[in-house]
């Protein structure tokens, strides 16, 4: 299959990371939690910008950019500098932020996404380091807000901006690759990106091969994408009106669902870019190596290790791929000998599904459980222990427990205010099966597996059916009564 593209669109994106995983910011030993700070406390005189102030950069950040580089498949800058780009705005009290210009440190990567035709490559045009502003709290909704506050706990934070080539088809291949490339960020443990503001995408999109139209500053990746829904429904109706796209920059509104015009768009002459004379240009050749070392296995990778090792699915694979920490938690539990093909199963089809529909992301895996923030309401926060898995996937891989039971089991655990083990549930729900459905299950299953015996028996001879009846006492590892057995074959097979 080939996706025509029939109505001409293009899509780019420009993506603002933090690495917020980095301990302190990118020029100063201030700390980068900003999340559980008070306003203005974590800032000293060179993150807020002071005059007589030099800037010191964190070696730590060097070292995450070219990791995100090779990462990307990309080109490392033999040398690589910084650049002053010059505006006022009250969050950046310098006058100026630290950024990359003609020397990024990252150019020509790329991410494979699951397009519309299969496999699409996304190309990567340049990724820079630079600085994130102070944040700017409105007093309201931006539109009609009455006053601003400024936290300048976030100046200073590092920032990856990465910039695509106009690769996209269409917003759900925009959505697919923020999704893959904010794994990929996580899984080389440079981001979290639960943390409220760690990604901030502008989307530049335009149809039918015409001039592009930007759009800022949008939160989430569900926001990315219904952004995009509309402004190629807007900018079609503006064609079909007889109407031209000029190049602007418009403004997401969440709520409504819409685009706004801000302002056509600046261009990079009018920042007044020049050579940050503070910070030396640097020569990192010599650092990849030892950067390259410490990369870990990557989801592509992971993806295909997991269905040679563990025999599952692609598309198993892939969702249990799509976030490192549900990889960690998969693997914990093969590696306590239960069924990789079960347990695949009941994490990436059932599992999944039922924190998707409570919104729930998942924060935190650390060996033994796998923790939850609700995306609503932080103060609740539920786990999921590795253990857990391992009794659920046990219990109905043994044929204790109907499917049904098990997703009841993992309901009750996802909703339940105190922790509780699938035993404990199965017990006080009496989810367990009754005996006489078990041995029941253990005579179909033998009926199934043994027809010569079967066909033996219905042509008279009685012996088979001692057989038979021994099958199902092994099955039932002789909890069975083997009259009850006796009697269930009979029933089944004469009627
Ligand atoms: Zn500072
Ligand atoms: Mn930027």
């Amino acid at each position: 299959m080939v996706y025509e593209n029939p109505d001409g669109i293009r899509i780019g994106l420009e993506i603002h990371v933090q690495l917020n995983k980095l301990k302190t910011k990118m020029f100063c030993g201030c700390s980068t939690d900003y999340h559980n700070a008070a306003p203005n406390t974590h800032t000293c005189p060179i993150c807020l910008g002071l005059p007589g102030t030099l800037p010191v950069l964190n070696k730590k950040v060097v070292e995450a950019a070219i990791k995100v580089g090779l990462a990307l498949e990309g080109e490392i800058a033999e040398e690589t500098q910084f650049h002053r780009k010059n505006y006022f705005y009250p969050d950046l009290p310098k006058g100026f932020q630290v950024t990359q210009y003609d020397f990024p440190i990252v150019s020509k990567g790329k991410i494979v996404i699951e397009g519309e035709d299969g496999e699409h490559v996304v190309g990567i045009t340049r990724a820079h380091m630079e600085e994130d502003p102070g944040k700017l709290v409105h007093l309201g909704s931006i539109e009609k807000s009455k006053g601003v506050l400024i936290d300048y706990n976030r100046s200073g934070i590092t920032l990856i901006e990465t910039v695509t080539e106009p690769d996209m088809r269409s917003p759900k291949e925009a959505r697919r690759f923020l999704d893959k490339f904010r794994n990929i960020l996580e899984y080389l443990d440079v981001f979290d990106g639960n943390l409220e503001g760690a990604m901030r995408v502008d989307a530049n999109v335009s149809v039918y091969w015409g001039t592009r139209v930007e759009v800022k500053n949008i939160s989430s990746h569900k926001g990315v994408e219904r952004a995009l829904l509309y402004e190629i429904m807007r900018q079609k109706n503006v064609i079909r009106r007889g109407g031209k796209i000029t190049l602007e920059t418009r403004h997401f509104d969440e709520g409504r669902g819409v685009t706004i015009s801000l302002r056509t768009k600046e261009e990079a002459e009018d920042y007044r870019y020049f050579r940050e004379p503070d910070l030396m240009p640097m020569r990192v050749t010599d650092w990849i190596p030892a950067v390259r070392e410490t990369l870990p296995e990557l989801p592509d990778a992971k993806r295909s290790r997991f269905i040679e090792q563990y025999g599952i699915t692609d598309m198993h694979a892939r969702a249990l791929t799509s976030k490192i920490m549900l990889a960690d938690f998969y693997e914990s539990v093969c590696a306590q000998g239960v069924d990789p093909k079960t347990t695949a199963t009941w994490i990436a089809d059932v599992f999944l599904g039922e924190l998707n529909y409570r919104d729930l992301a998942i924060s935190s895996f650390d060996e033994k459980k796998i923790g939850f923030i609700h995306t609503k309401d932080p103060e609740i926060e539920n786990s999921f222990k590795v253990s857990d898995m391992v009794e659920l996937v046990t219990f109905f891989a043994e044929g204790k427990i109907s499917d049904r039971a098990a997703v009841e089991v993992i309901r009750s655990i996802l909703d339940g205010k105190e922790e509780k083990t699938p035993l404990q549930i199965i017990e006080e729900k009496g989810l367990l099966k009754a005996e006489s459905d078990l041995v029941s299950m253990a005579v179909e299953e033998t009926i199934a597996e043994n027809e010569a015996a079967v066909q033996d028996y219905l042509a008279g001879t009685e012996k088979s059916l001692n057989f038979l009846v021994g099958q199902v006492m092994k099955k039932t590892k002789g909890t069975a009564d083997a009259k009850t057995a006796r009697e269930l074959i009979v029933k089944e097979l004469r009627g």
